[in-house]
């Protein structure tokens, strides 16, 4: 046993803004809950000075470890990395822009520890500091995942958590080479409570989760806990069924009136939009197949490049 009680996981793509404000106001609030901690700084491949600024606070602040990803892998492959690497008996992760207030995570783990709760999730009860168009994306994606995965999912519930280890242990086992893990700690069905609290402002710098990223993590989301898109096919074609049935009969009644449907477009029309419905539907299957392919291939969704806790960690290659 390493005695570590509490790991605090920080993925952090390009936040040398962050950082100092980051170390200003978790290190104050994790020497005052009288536990052996540590805080594992995930480096997610930044092309700016955060590992530099980080391995520099980590020579006055022992209790600071640094990990660095090769490349940019992703928010939740940089936690991943540290979920493998953490070592405490509880593990909190969390956002490095002080959007989650690290003061709750003495609450997180007195509820934990006093409830016997594997589970804690951060709620965030105010979100006005967030943009309106991040609001009601995100509002969206919670009614969409419920809809999709069923109604366990925590509303409002993102990546600040705190896990037990034995809850660590069960997620580090799982083949997930993209896990989402706000959907799939719920899913576990672990005894789970949650503690409320208000997101501030992004402390410095700007947002790592452009439009792109978000949507990446919308789709892994419906894609991973869902087959709903793969019927999308069925539907449709039981539709196309029904609407033909129903010009058929419609062709037949003209034609025993004498006439027939003169129709160069409606024909044209009929056969591009079906096409059109096919190709969608091939392409959401594409999609599917290619996360099977990606399982199989079971490459890692990291590499961890530099560990300070390693015998030998080497330099920290400072851009
Ligand atoms: N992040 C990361 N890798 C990425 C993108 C983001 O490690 O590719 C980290 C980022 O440094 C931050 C957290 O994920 O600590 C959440 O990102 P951000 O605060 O930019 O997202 P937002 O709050 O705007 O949704
Ligand atoms: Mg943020």
């Amino acid at each position: 046993m390493t005695g570590v009680v509490l790991s605090v996981v920080v993925p952090m793509f390009n936040e040398e803004a962050v950082v100092p404000a980051l170390v200003a106001r978790l290190r104050p609030v994790l020497d005052g809950l009288a536990v052996a901690y540590e805080v594992v700084a995930v480096d997610d491949g930044s092309g700016d000075r955060t590992a530099a600024l980080l391995f520099e606070q980590g020579r006055t602040w022992p209790e600071l470890r640094l990990l660095r990803l090769r490349r940019n892998s992703g928010h939740q492959a940089a936690l991943t990395a540290g979920l493998h690497r953490a070592r405490g008996d509880w593990v909190v992760s969390i956002d490095a822009d002080l959007q989650d207030p690290p003061e709750a995570i003495a609450p997180m783990l007195a509820a934990a520890r006093e409830r016997g709760l594997d589970v804690v999730y951060g709620v965030r009860s105010d979100r006005s500091s967030d943009s309106l168009f991040k609001r009601s994306t995100a509002g969206a994606y919670y009614r969409l995942m419920r809809r999709l995965i069923g109604g366990d999912v925590p509303a409002q519930a993102g990546d600040f958590r705190l896990l037990s280890r034995e809850v660590v242990e069960v997620l580090k086992v799982l083949p997930e080479r993209t896990p989402v893990y706000r959907l799939l700690v719920p899913s576990l069905g672990f005894a789970s409570g949650s503690v409320s609290y208000v997101r501030e402002k992004r402390a410095a710098g700007e947002t790592k989760y452009p439009l792109r990223k978000m949507a990446g993590l919308a789709w892994d989301s419906a894609a991973d806990f869902s087959a709903a898109p793969l019927r999308l096919a069925t539907w449709l074609g039981a539709l196309a069924f029904l609407a033909c049935l129903g010009l058929m009969v419609f062709g037949l009644v003209v034609w025993a009136n004498g006439t027939v449907i003169p129709g160069w477009t409606s024909l044209f029309l009929a056969v591009l939009l079906l096409a059109a419905v096919q190709l969608i539907c091939l392409g959401l299957l594409g999609e599917y197949v290619a996360r099977i392919y990606r399982t199989v291939q079971n490459r890692p969704a990291f590499h961890i490049g530099f560990d300070s806790l390693a015998p030998d960690p080497g330099p920290v290659d400072i851009p």
